[in-house]
C-alpha cells in the first residue's frame, strides 16, 4: 500500500492496491469531512477497524472494503453526536464497494408486484400522506431498483416514479412494465421532472437510502427546491440510537464501508431542520419484539466472534460472507418529516 497526501489543504488519501492473482492494480481515494449536521471537524473515532480486520481468505467482503485490504473508521462528532465513516470514500471510489451482482435478463411484473415488501411502508404513507391529505398527489421514489413502489403508488392514486442509479435495472424495469423508473440521481431531478410534467414533489420516499448518502445536505436541498409547505419526506434507515447498537457495538450487523452516515431521530431531524422540515413521526419496533430475538442474537454474536478468532472448527472450504453472524435486533426507524 502507497498513501500518498495529494492536497495540502483538504489531504485526500490515495492508497494503491494490486491483486495478488490478477494484474489488476485498485485505487482508492479517501477524504476527511466536517460534521454534515453541525458543521464541527472535532470528533473523536468511535470504532476502528484495521485492515485484516476480516480474514480475506476465510471471508467475502464486499460492501465492508471491496475485498481489498482497506481499514474502516467510523468517528462520533464531539459537538452534536453524529455518527459517519470518516475518512470515508469519495464519489469516485465507492462503487469498489459495490458488487456488481448479475441482474435477471427479465423480469416478472405480476410476481414483483404480488411479493413486494412494501406494506408497512404503505400503511406509513396511507396515515401520513394520503392524497386526500395532500395539495396534489405526485410522488418520488429515489434509489427505486425496478420501480415496484411508484408502481404501487400509482395504483393508490398518485402520480409517482423513480431514480434510479444502476442503468441495467432501469432497462429491464422499463421493459418490463414499471412506467416512470429514471436513471440518475437527484442531480438529474429537475430534467426528470420535466419528462414527468411534475412541478412540484408531494411525497419523496427514502427506502434504506440515507446511509449511503455521499452528500446528505446537497440532496436535502434539491429535494426541498421541490417541495411546499405540508409535503412529506418519509424515510427508512438504520437507528444508530437503537438498542442493538448499544448492545451489539462495533459488531453491529449495520457497521460497513457503504454506509457513510449513522442517523439518530436527532441527527436526522437536525439535518432536516436545515432545509425547513420538521419530524412528524418516527416508528420504531416495541422493545419486546426486540427481547424476543436478544438470545439468538447473542448466540449469532458468539458464532461471529469465534469466525474472527479463527477458532471456527466447522469452516469449511469457501468463503463466508463477513456479515452472515454479525447481529442486530429491529434497529431501523421510518420517519416523516414535513415541509414548514
Ligand atoms: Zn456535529
Amino acid at each position: 500500500m502507497t498513501q500518498i497526501q495529494t492536497n495540502q489543504t483538504k489531504p485526500l488519501l490515495q492508497e494503491v492496491y494490486k491483486s495478488k492473482n490478477t494484474e489488476q492494480v485498485f485505487s482508492v481515494v479517501r477524504e476527511n469531512i466536517a460534521c454534515v449536521c453541525c458543521g464541527s471537524n472535532n470528533h473523536k473515532q468511535l470504532y476502528h477497524y484495521d485492515e485484516e480486520y476480516f480474514d480475506h481468505e476465510k471471508f467475502e467482503t464486499y460492501s465492508w472494503d471491496g475485498g481489498f485490504p482497506l481499514d474502516l473508521t467510523i468517528v462520533k462528532c464531539n459537538d452534536c453526536g453524529m455518527v459517519y465513516q470518516n475518512e470515508r470514500f469519495t464519489e469516485e471510489s465507492i462503487g469498489a464497494l459495490y458488487p456488481h451482482h448479475p441482474l435477471p435478463e427479465k423480469l416478472d411484473y405480476s410476481r414483483l408486484m404480488r411479493h413486494h415488501k412494501f406494506g408497512f411502508f404503505l400503511n406509513m404513507v396511507r396515515e401520513y400522506a394520503s392524497p386526500s391529505r395532500l395539495p396534489k398527489r405526485t410522488a418520488l421514489d429515489v434509489g427505486t431498483r425496478y420501480g415496484v413502489l411508484p408502481e404501487l403508488l400509482n395504483h393508490r392514486g398518485y402520480k409517482a416514479f423513480g431514480l434510479e442509479m444502476n442503468l441495467k435495472a432501469v432497462k429491464l424495469a422499463n421493459e418490463a412494465g414499471f412506467s416512470g423508473v429514471h436513471h440518475g440521481t437527484l442531480l438529474d431531478l429537475e430534467e426528470v421532472m420535466k419528462k414527468e410534467h411534475v412541478d412540484r414533489l408531494n411525497l419523496v420516499s427514502m427506502i434504506d437510502v440515507v446511509e449511503h448518502l455521499l452528500w446528505p445536505q446537497r440532496d436535502f436541498e434539491i429535494i426541498s427546491q421541490h417541495q411546499q409547505k405540508g409535503d412529506k419526506i418519509i424515510m427508512s434507515t438504520m437507528d444508530i440510537d437503537s438498542l442493538g447498537h448499544k448492545v451489539f457495538g462495533k459488531h453491529w450487523y449495520f457497521i460497513h464501508a457503504q454506509h457513510t452516515f449513522y442517523w439518530s431521530e436527532k441527527t436526522l431531524g437536525t439535518l432536516l431542520d436545515q432545509f425547513g422540515y420538521d419530524l412528524k413521526y418516527v416508528h420504531r419496533i416495541p422493545k419486546y419484539k426486540n427481547l424476543r430475538i436478544l438470545p439468538q442474537e447473542m448466540m449469532k454474536l458468539r458464532k461471529h466472534k469465534q469466525h474472527l478468532s479463527g477458532k471456527d472448527k466447522h469452516f469449511e472450504n469457501g468463503k463466508r460472507w463477513f456479515a452472515e453472524q454479525r447481529p442486530s435486533l429491529f434497529d431501523y426507524m421510518n420517519v416523516v418529516a414535513e415541509k414548514r
